[in-house]
């Protein structure tokens, strides 16, 4: 059975069983209380979904997912709706089953390094209550104020401390997913070593709402550790800062922060913020660490020594932990600050291997000279991911299709580097039409099976993976 469209509104037959089963103050199916879940953080993409279901336990999930395998009604998960890769929009139309009324944070153990939550818990509070008992959830996107767990889940989500502490993924023991037939599965749980069976937390993690429904997440958690530190390096040129990157790992260090911006970048953020950035540098590289006083002051004197070695024309250590907080601030508002300077932001998210990051930074400039669009870029130096962002006016011509056609040819030329066509945001509908040149037809293909199998009726996100 292949989703089907109905009309404009659900049939009132299936509303009825949906308000049963979630209570009618969590169905909405008029214009203006739907339209909020047309669309997510992704601009240029927008569907009306017939309704939006709010679920208050998985017993419900399983019944909605039941009754849409019944009657082929598409369903997509949603959290914040934070994504950047329209992975939330109901392209098909039918339900919009949001997870925010589940946010229990159900446990936090010290004995056992590990929280269990709900999946509608946002990312800063399961990383504020991990703190109050002295532990770190170490996965930090820029958007954790409001994105949830599931949703970092569920997009394999990274953040600024990737190269040290790795991604959403390397935290995730155990899942409790419905599958679109209803089932209510467990994988994997509160062990640190368990093979029985294919990893399934894993193929969910990432799965982007197209596998099954996470309706509880156990995550492993570290010791906090006890001093942070962030400094930061002006440099002339972006292929200057990429040597210090260079320098700093084959000088050891694996640091918790390796960040840059380029110059519009830089002078964006600055007005946005006004941080003191030093607006003509054509190069800024935030590095910073973690763990004990000795070893950060080891580590970020090595960092600082490797930038001035490397043609730094200043270096700057953070004094305290407000500075610190101030510099991170500079990367965690680069996409705001963009954002301000025309109507369209359309970030992208280009990996590859961290020795060609120049070389990738050049050829997006390139790029976006050849097309003719404004482009800056920022991202994870230390682990080669980059946003190049180009931001436009819709009203002047074609400068929507010259931006498509540019980030065409920055996928193309990640892929050529030995790169990838998203490193965290994922592939939803904005960048499913360039899977196939990442994975292949054969793995696609597998894709596409593994879809049948877990969703045989095609009911769960339509239109993005495995479609
Ligand atoms: C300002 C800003 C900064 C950002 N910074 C980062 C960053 O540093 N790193 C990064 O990786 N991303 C970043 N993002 C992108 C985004 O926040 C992440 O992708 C995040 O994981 C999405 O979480 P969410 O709760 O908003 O999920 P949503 O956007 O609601 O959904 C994302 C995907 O997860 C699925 N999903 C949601 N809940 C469930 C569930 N319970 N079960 C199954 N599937 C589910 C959806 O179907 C969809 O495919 C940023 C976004 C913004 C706007």
């Amino acid at each position: 059975m292949s989703p089907r469209r109905l009309d404009s509104t659900l049939d009132p037959a299936v509303l009825d069983q949906l308000r049963r089963i979630v209570g009618p103050e969590h169905v909405l199916v008029s214009d203006g209380d739907v339209e909020p879940y047309a669309r997510d953080a992704t601009p240029l993409f927008r569907a009306r979904p017939d309704a939006v279901v709010m679920p208050a336990t998985s017993a419900e999930v399983a019944r909605i997912l039941r009754l849409a395998t019944e009657q082929g009604i598409p369903v997509v998960p949603r959290g914040a709706g934070s994504n950047l890769a329209a992975a939330t929009v109901p392209t098909l139309g039918g339900i919009v089953l949001v997870l925010t009324r589940m946010r229990a944070i159900r446990e936090v153990s010290a004995d056992e390094l590990l929280a269990v939550v709900e999946p509608g818990v946002t990312t800063l509070e399961l990383s504020n209550a991990a703190e109050a008992k002295g532990l770190l959830y170490a996965p930090d996107p820029g958007s954790r104020t409001v994105s949830t767990v599931a949703g970092n889940v569920a997009m394999c989500a990274g953040g600024l401390r990737g190269l040290k502490y790795g991604v959403t993924r390397n935290y995730v023991l155990g899942l409790e997913a419905v599958l679109p037939t209803g089932e209510v599965i467990r994988t994997g749980g509160r062990l640190w070593k368990d093979v029985a069976g294919y990893d399934l937390t894993r193929l969910l993690t990432g799965s982007e709402g197209t596998l099954a429904v996470i309706t509880e997440v156990t995550v492993a958690l570290l010791p906090l550790p006890a001093v942070a530190r962030t400094g930061v390096a002006y440099f002339p040129t972006l292929a200057d800062a990429g040597r210090a990157v260079a320098g700093v790992i084959s000088d050891g260090i694996v640091p918790a922060t390796l960040e840059f911006l380029d110059n519009p970048c830089i002078n964006a953020v600055e007005d946005f913020a006004k941080l003191g950035l030093d607006r003509s540098a054509g190069a800024l590289l935030l590095f910073g660490d973690d763990g004990s006083e000795a070893s950060v002051t080891r580590s970020l004197e090595i960092m600082a020594g490797v930038c001035e070695r490397t043609g730094a024309r200043a270096v700057t250590m953070a004094r305290d932990v407000a500075e610190s907080e101030a510099l991170l601030t500079a990367r965690r508002c680069s996409l705001p600050a963009l954002a301000r300077l025309a109507p369209i932001t359309l970030l992208e998210d280009a990996s590859v291997p961290r020795p060609k990051i120049a070389e990738m930074v050049d050829r997006i400039n390139a790029i976006a000279a050849r097309h003719n669009v404004v482009c800056a870029t920022f991202g994870h130096a230390g682990d080669g991911n980059l946003h190049p962002t180009i931001v436009f006016d819709p009203a002047d011509g074609d400068v929507q299709q010259r931006a498509e056609a540019a980030f065409a040819d920055v996928f193309d030329a990640a892929i050529e580097l030995g790169g990838t066509i998203t490193g965290e945001h994922g592939v939803g509908s904005a960048k499913l039409p360039y899977l196939e040149k990442r994975l292949g037809a054969d793995q696609l293909a597998l894709l596409r099976r593994l879809k049948r199998a877990f969703d045989p009726a095609g009911i769960l996100n339509p239109g993005k993976l495995g479609s």
